[in-house]
């Protein structure tokens, strides 16, 4: 009888990536996914190590799981990803009944790491320089936007940043085997594709760059549309820019991570870029890219940022008026160079700083969504709407729209909206 699988992920989209790579291998011997623990002879818990209350969350859980354990002792349960690299050594003290911890680079072993017969917790956080699961496909999570994950690991070695001690070095998928991939994700349906990397446009495949990957994927016959994600400010070369000004299926869509506006504070983070090398990229992109939206990620109260290096963050919202971003407040991350540094931004200084940075991107992102009003645009119909009678989808800027249309379009349709209202996180219209 195959044996069940349930898989619990936490974290990023490359995380979720790689479940949808575990389930994938684990299928070709024999298991088959179930998405209750009740009935799982499996449960693999895909870990998140980047902050502290994402680990937290997982202890939480692993208590509960722990009981499921003591009622079924045949149970197999394992923690994998970036926290059982990184806390290898407690997890088997603290969570005694975990059966496996299995680091990010050790998924292709699952399959034979679960057919042995073990009394103690079974370790393997092996680091592999080479280990880019070339030739396990990805599969789509709803039939029409599917993730590919095209590097690993990271080199760059931000202070506050754990990712270079539990993923290991760069390393990128060939070629050959990215657009083999696109093209069997485009053969089972998938209209999106987002290609995933740590530091996604360091992709480099001999003298091939990021550029000639994008320019590959365009070409591609039945992708409708392509995305990339995170990648990093200092990788980015003018041919790549030119790249995603060709547009057809290359959509406007950045997601470019700051972190901080103030040159200190980017040195002390180790980001190898100034502030003003930053606003120069921004201004490249959107002069060669019509409609680009741009996102980004920001941190405040790392150690020893000054008052005015936090307004210089707080200032350049305005100047540089990105259509949405991802804000912390710093945590610091045992096994990080910052850790060693005294977290000397007071916890309700922090807070007050990121609450003004997030009410001041609020109200960008409601005006610049609110430049879209009368406009149409192209919506991937993804399901129904979770509120009201309307369907949801997103545009080629990867802005939410939620409309109405009749009849009834199916999702994967592409369907033409004007766009008549908007909030700051959300475009409001009907099919034209
Ligand atoms: S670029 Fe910096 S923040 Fe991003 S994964 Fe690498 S070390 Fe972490």
């Amino acid at each position: 009888m195959p044996r069940k699988l349930y898989i619990e992920t936490y974290g990023c989209q490359m995380n979720v990536a790689d479940s949808q790579l575990i389930a994938g291998s684990l299928a070709a011997v024999g298991y088959t996914a179930t998405d209750t623990t009740a009935d799982a002879d499996v449960i693999l818990v895909n870990t998140c190590a980047i902050r502290e209350n994402a680990e937290t969350r997982v202890w939480g859980r692993l208590g509960q799981l722990a009981q499921l354990k003591r009622e079924r002792p045949e149970l197999t349960l394992g923690v994998v990803g970036c926290m059982a690299q990184h806390i290898k050594d407690t997890i088997a003290a603290r969570a005694p009944q975990v059966d496996l911890v299995v680091g990010p680079d050790a998924y292709r072993r699952l399959g034979d790491i679960l057919e042995q017969d073990r009394d103690t917790p079974y370790i393997d956080v092996r680091l592999d320089k080479r280990e880019t699961y070339e030739a396990l496909d990805p599969s789509s999570d709803n039939g029409i936007t599917a993730h590919l994950t095209i590097m690993r690991g990271c080199d760059k070695f931000c202070t506050f940043c754990i990712v270079p001690f539990v993923r290991g070095r760069e390393r990128s998928v060939t070629r050959d085997e990215v657009l083999r991939a696109a093209h069997q994700l485009v053969a089972d349906g998938v209209q999106e594709i987002c290609l995933l990397g740590q530091t996604v446009n360091a992709w480099r495949d001999g003298e091939q760059e990021f550029a000639d990957l994008l320019l590959a994927l365009r070409e591609l016959p039945g992708l409708q549309r392509v995305r990339f994600t995170s990648p990093h400010p200092a990788d980015f070369s003018d041919r790549a820019i030119a790249a995603l000004a060709r547009g057809g299926n290359l959509m406007p869509a950045l997601h470019l991570p700051l972190q901080s506006a103030a040159d200190r504070v980017l040195e002390r983070m180790n980001r190898g870029y100034t502030y003003a090398q930053f606003g120069d990229l921004v201004r490249r992109f959107r002069a060669a890219v019509p409609d680009l939206a741009i996102t980004t990620d920001l941190i405040v109260g790392f150690p020893g940022e000054t008052l005015a290096e936090y307004q210089q963050t707080l200032d350049c919202l305005d100047e540089l008026r990105f259509d949405a971003a991802f804000m912390f407040l710093y945590s610091p991350r045992s096994g990080t160079k910052a850790y060693e540094w005294d977290d000397d931004v007071p916890a309700a200084e922090k807070t007050r700083r990121l609450e003004a940075v997030i009410a001041r991107q609020e109200a960008i992102s409601a005006e610049v969504n609110a430049t879209w009003r009368g406009r149409e645009v192209e919506v991937l119909v993804e399901g129904r709407a979770k509120r009201g009678n309307g369907w949801w989808g997103r545009t080629p800027q990867y802005k939410n729209c939620v409309f109405q249309v009749a009849p009834d379009p199916a999702p994967g349709d592409l369907v033409r909206v004007r766009v008549a209202d908007s909030t700051a996180h959300t475009l409001l219209g009907a099919a034209v």
